[in-house]
């Protein structure tokens, strides 16, 4: 494949149009498809699983490369790191700046659900139809989720993390063979350049599937939006519309103006040029819901268009994907404080704490999944005394906001990579001379 800057940049380019396209197509004939969809239940299900179809095949695709890649990746950007003391390093930076960001984003979803008030005089909202998830029937407390995370680092079977796509516990064995592996001098270096050719493999593998991505958009895009069907954009978006807005001004801020701001106060570049680069992969999030299975074109994107540093994309994208969610931990405050406020309960300052801390483990407990982030509700519901069952309350909309948190999620990670590849590459070697 050729490394032509001009090439690659036109490649990029084009990449781009047909996604965007891609998804303004999908999201035009799928507003448009209830209407046209045949009135038989069942001749509806089988135009839509065809409609549905590519969509599919793109979401097994990526899905199938999430194991490899992150193995992969992961061993071979802490075995690159050869230095313990330099793998801390990337490690303080990444949780740092995790930590950081997760928090801005759940402090401004209290601030504007505090100031909006979209819950307040919405006392007659019916809960929408629909089947709960199990976890919001049999709610876990917000302890026994902590532990279950922390448990899911350390998998008793490594095929069953894989099969599982636990993805935490295959990084947590991936960092430790990695580190071991440096320590190994001669005897490890063979399994290690092993891993690095598999990893370039897969990443060539990636190119590939990139080019079938747009297609596989606009095919999930139309699928789902016509199988919402017209009581979704009819009843439940004006019944939930500034609730809905509220979610999406948060977000919106958080994408467009906090991360920038933390991109540029750190790099001192543009900041919206770097998330242009990055455009496939979160127009893919948007429309796969699933920051995991967005994971490989993640790394393409931030490689290829952004040359970010193997080594920080290795090591910050795959641990972004599964624990760093801005965009969920600020929908989880959004919406609890939404339920609370049509409920008629006025939360305490002290309660809003709680949320806050809550938010921020819901997030991070959350799979790389689509609609994860309403499942983890109910730890933060139940840790306000609300029955999580009131959830059913936001659940039609659910899916489609999903779309937008995803994408912030995939924004996160991206200007994560952007800022730790920065001190990464400063800690290298001397700067170059500033441009005049
Ligand atoms: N779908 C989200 C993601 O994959 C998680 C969520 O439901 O908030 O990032």
């Amino acid at each position: 494949m050729s490394d032509d800057p001009a090439k690659l940049r036109r490649r990029a380019n084009a990449l781009v149009i047909f996604t965007a396209g891609a998804v303004v197509v999908g999201a035009l004939i799928g507003w448009l498809l209830p209407g046209w969809l045949p009135e038989d239940k069942q001749a509806r299900e089988t135009a839509l699983m065809v409609i549905g179809f590519p969509g599919d095949l793109l979401m097994q695709m990526l899905k199938m490369m999430v194991v490899p890649l992150v193995v992969a990746t992961m061993v071979v950007g802490v075995a690159s790191l050869g230095d313990i003391r330099k793998a801390g390093k990337i490690g303080y930076r990444t949780i740092a700046y995790y930590a950081l960001t997760t928090g801005m984003s759940v402090l401004l979803g209290i601030i504007l659900v505090n100031i909006i008030q979209p819950g307040s005089g919405a006392e007659h909202l019916a809960p929408a139809a629909g089947e709960l998830p199990q976890s919001l029937q049999h709610p876990k407390g917000a302890v026994e989720s902590l532990l279950q995370v922390i448990k899911g680092m350390l998998p008793p079977n490594l095929l069953e993390a894989g099969v599982k796509m636990n993805v935490l516990g295959l990084i947590v064995f991936s960092v430790v063979l990695g580190a071991v592996l440096s320590t190994m001098g001669e005897r490890g270096r063979p399994v290690i350049r092993f891993f690095e050719g598999f990893n370039e493999a897969i990443m060539k593998i990636v190119h590939l599937i990139v080019w079938f991505a747009p297609i596989g958009i606009a095919s999930l895009l139309m699928a789902r939006m016509g199988r919402a069907g017209d009581d979704f954009f009819q009843k439940e978006i004006p019944r939930l519309a500034k609730y809905m807005a509220t979610v999406i001004i948060g977000l919106g801020i958080h994408v467009l103006i906090v991360l920038p701001g933390i991109y540029w106060l750190v790099k001192k570049r543009n900041p919206f040029k770097y998330m242009l680069g990055m455009a496939q992969a979160l127009l893919t999030a948007f429309s796969t819901a699933s920051s995991s299975a967005t994971l490989p074109i993640t790394m393409e994107c931030a490689k290829t268009n952004n040359k970010i540093g193997d080594r920080s994309a290795g090591f910050v994208l795959p641990l972004g994907a599964t624990i760093n969610m801005d965009g969920t931990a600020l929908y989880e405050a959004v919406a609890v404080i939404f339920i609370a406020q049509s409920l008629g309960i006025d939360l305490s300052l002290g309660q809003m704490v709680v949320v806050f801390f809550t938010a921020t483990l819901a997030a991070i407990g959350a799979a790389g999944i689509p609609e994860a982030g309403l499942v983890m509700m109910a730890i933060v519901l139940t840790a306000v005394g609300i029955p999580p069952e009131n959830a059913g309350l936001i659940l039609a909309v659910d899916w489609f906001l999903d779309r937008f948190r995803t994408m912030v999620n995939v924004a996160g990670d991206s200007v994560g990579a952007g800022v730790v590849d920065h001190y990464e590459q400063r800690d290298a070697g001397p700067i170059p001379a500033a441009a005049a």
